[in-house]
């Protein structure tokens, strides 16, 4: 199904009209030169994200070979551009799903049977918690409250309210061998990878305790067939945290020819959730070729017009596990950061009409520049709202390092972290609109 956004065809002709206007003249800029005012091209955009969601790159999670492949295709496109490009490297833990993902459940008696549940349909894999994966076999125990006894060896399966993160190492240390936890929000066909780590640290790997998170309809179902009589549970979560190697790809246009001191970053995560056991991929078209694309454009902009001032390009790494690869760079980063401008894109030009928000954490700086970008993009008929704080996207690292830093997103949910997140849900013709949008911001914010 295709939804239409405002920006669809009697606002696009608008638009294309006013582009029309503004590249068939001249305009002189404040430094006094003859610039010719040209925007983003939605179709170059969008032929970047088809490249980096499909199959070649697998997923881009970070350590793996497509997510090297993915960075070798933007250092390329950057440096034919004119960028000079280099790479920063991190400590990432990240996890892998290459194990076996099994739930089967047996009941016993004369009507005794034993039903294979389906990956991604019953269950999924659960990082959060950092537990490798492994295997459990035992007597199925439903948690009648969330510090109960349970019988040493039990798989224990626990409603969605009893939940808590914190109670999962408890568990493990009363004797439970496996956990199986009703999911109470996102969808057994999500794939997540946060582990829940504090920013900028590693995650903390426990074994032993296999974890696995049912939908409703099977955590209902076991359930039943617990108090109807005794259920045993055969399980393995797929799941393996494994050390890699995380790297940050950054672009240095230098403008104004002198000492690279930029004044504006534009930013976003190339990374993705990988693969599953079978092989195949999330393709990460919205989340987050999509913003790599535009600002891959928008890069190209600032070089195909020769702008007199210094900007950055930064595609991060691993923001999908922490936000790890914008800690890095907050971390140590090559220039000064306090009263910079960074604009983060993650997630932009899907097909469903969802408002877009400009993120940002809090600060002044930050909130003034959102209300910015959201005045810029609502002048180009894009539905938007300014939020915070709300820090769980890559600006956060940068913003506490001390930039004005924001995100722009368009938070459709509809195939987040989900294998259906393709290419061709993304529309060019909004991708366009967006990137004219923010184009004209990002040379009017440097003055020229
Ligand atoms: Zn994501």
């Amino acid at each position: 199904m295709r939804q239409s956004g405002p920006w669809e065809k009697p606002a696009r002709g608008i638009l294309l009209a006013v582009i029309v206007l503004a590249t068939s003249c001249l305009v002189r800029n404040a430094n006094g030169n003859i610039g010719n005012i040209e925007g983003i091209d939605g179709n170059a955009a969008h032929a970047t994200l088809e490249e980096l969601s499909g199959e070649r790159y697998a997923g881009r999670i970070t350590g793996s070979a497509g997510n090297a492949l993915a960075r070798g295709y933007l250092y390329a496109r950057l440096e034919q551009a004119g960028f000079a490009v280099s790479t920063i490297e991190f400590s990432d833990r990240v996890a892998l799903n290459d194990g076996s993902a099994v739930l089967e459940i047996s009941t016993s008696g004369s009507a005794g049977s034993v039903t294979a549940c389906a990956y991604r349909v019953d269950f999924r894999e659960v990082p959060r918690g950092a537990y490798d994966g492994g295997r459990a076999d035992g007597p199925a125990f439903v948690l009648p409250a969330r510090d109960a006894e349970f019988p040493r060896g039990s798989v224990l399966v626990v409603a969605a309210a009893l939940y808590r993160q914190e109670a999962v190492d408890g568990w493990a240390a009363a004797g439970a061998a496996g956990l199986l936890v009703e999911l109470s929000e996102g969808d057994t066909s999500q794939r997540p990878l946060w582990a829940g780590q504090p920013p900028g640290t590693l995650a903390v790997v426990r074994h032993g305790m296999p974890v696995l998170a049912l939908s409703r309809e099977a955590y209902a179902r076991i359930a039943a067939a617990v108090s109807a009589g005794p259920v045993t549970v055969r399980m393995a979560s797929p799941l393996r945290f494994t050390d890699v190697t995380g790297t940050n790809l950054l672009a240095a246009w230098n403008g104004d020819g002198g000492a690279f001191t930029p004044r504006l970053v534009v930013m976003a995560h190339y990374d993705h959730v990988g693969t599953d056991p079978d092989g195949s991929r999330f393709p990460g078209a919205l989340d987050n070729a999509s913003g790599v694309g535009l600002a891959l454009s928008l890069a190209e902009a600032f070089a195909r017009d020769r702008v007199r001032a210094d900007v950055a390009v930064l595609f991060t790494d691993s923001e999908e596990s922490g936000l790890a690869g914008s800690h890095a760079f907050a971390a140590a980063p090559p220039f000064p950061l306090t009263g910079i401008s960074v604009v983060n894109i993650d997630m932009v030009g899907s097909r469903a009409d969802t408002t877009y928000s400009v993120y940002s954490s809090g600060g002044q700086a930050s909130v003034l520049l959102g209300l910015d970008v959201e005045k810029a993009l609502r002048a180009a008929g894009i539905k938007v709202k300014s939020e915070y704080p709300v820090p769980s996207l890559d600006h956060d690292p940068l913003a506490r390092a001390g930039a004005a830093a924001v995100s722009v997103c368009e938070y459709d949910t509809t195939r987040y972290h989900r294998k259906t997140d393709t290419a061709g849900f993304i529309d060019p013709a909004e991708l366009d609109a967006v990137g004219d949008a923010l184009y004209s911001f990002m040379r009017a914010h440097l003055g020229f």
